[in-house]
């Protein structure tokens, strides 16, 4: 069974339910009692392939003028 993901504009809160997919779009009550809630995107399992890897920054830290107390 999927699960999916609400939030309650009420209280802030998330939470998980399982229901079928006929449901997902039923109205789920939040853990404390509130009905204003709206579905997140279901939490399924995505191959994300991100291998990219992120590009170190350019730019030395090489020292300066300042380095010495010249600006002072
Ligand atoms: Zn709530």
């Amino acid at each position: 069974m999927p699960r999916y993901e609400y939030r309650c504009k009420t209280c802030g809160a998330t939470f998980e339910m399982r229901r079928p997919m006929a449901q997902s779009a039923a109205p789920a009550p939040c853990p404390q009692g509130h009905d204003d809630t709206v579905k997140l995107l279901s939490t399924v399992s995505v191959a994300s392939s991100a291998s990219a890897p992120a590009p170190a920054p350019a730019g030395g830290a090489g020292g300066g003028c300042c380095g010495g107390g010249c600006c002072a």
